[in-house]
C-alpha cells in the first residue's frame, strides 16, 4: 500500500488541526540543534520523495511498517506536523499527540494484535536516529522487558 491508498477508515479524529509551529522548538536552528523536523527522512516520506508501506493516513499523521523491523509488526506512526521529538512538543500539542496514541492503537489492533509495546524514542541516547517524532508499534513476538 502506499501512503497515498492508505484507508483511513473509521479513523480517531479531532476537528482542529495544531498549529504548525516554523522556526519554534520543533525546528531549532542554533548551532549544534536538532535539524529541523521537515528535513528527515520522514519528511520526505510524508512530502511522497520517497515510498513507504503505508498501512493507515489522515489528515494529521501517516502510519507505515518500519524498513527494518524488530519484530513480525513493527509500524511508526508519525505526525504531519514536523516535530522533531517528543522533548519539542508544545501544550498546544495535546489533541495532536492524543491522536497519535489512538491511531497507534487503532493500527495495532488492524494488525491483529492484541498485546504490542508503543515507544517513543527521545534523543540519541535513548536511540532516536530520525528526528522526527514518531511512534513505534511493536509486537507479534513476547517482548521483554526492562528493554535494552
Ligand atoms: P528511532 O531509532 O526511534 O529514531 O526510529 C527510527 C526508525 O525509522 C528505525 O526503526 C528505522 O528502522 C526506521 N526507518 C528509517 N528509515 C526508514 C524508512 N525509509 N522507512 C521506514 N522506516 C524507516
Amino acid at each position: 500500500m502506499s501512503s497515498s491508498e492508505a484507508d483511513s477508515g473509521a479513523s480517531p479524529s479531532f476537528s482542529s488541526a495544531s498549529p504548525s509551529s516554523p522556526g519554534g522548538a520543533s525546528s531549532p536552528s542554533a548551532p549544534g540543534a536538532t535539524p529541523a523536523a521537515n528535513d528527515t527522512i520522514f519528511g520526505r516520506i510524508l512530502r511522497g520523495e520517497i515510498p513507504c508501506d503505508a498501512v493507515y493516513a489522515d489528515d494529521h499523521c501517516l502510519a507505515f511498517r518500519d524498513l527494518n523491523p524488530q519484530a513480525p509488526v513493527h509500524v511508526l506512526v508519525i505526525p504531519r506536523q514536523p516535530i522533531a521529538q517528543l522533548a519539542a512538543a508544545a501544550p498546544e500539542d495535546a489533541q495532536l499527540l492524543g491522536h497519535l496514541l489512538l491511531v497507534a492503537a487503532q493500527v495495532a489492533q488492524q494488525q491483529g494484535l492484541a498485546s504490542w509495546r508503543t515507544v517513543i524514542n527521545t534523543g540519541a541516547e535513548a536511540g532516536q536516529t530520525v528526528f522526527h517524532l514518531h511512534l513505534h508499534v511493536i509486537g507479534g513476538r513476547a517482548l521483554g522487558w526492562p528493554p535494552g
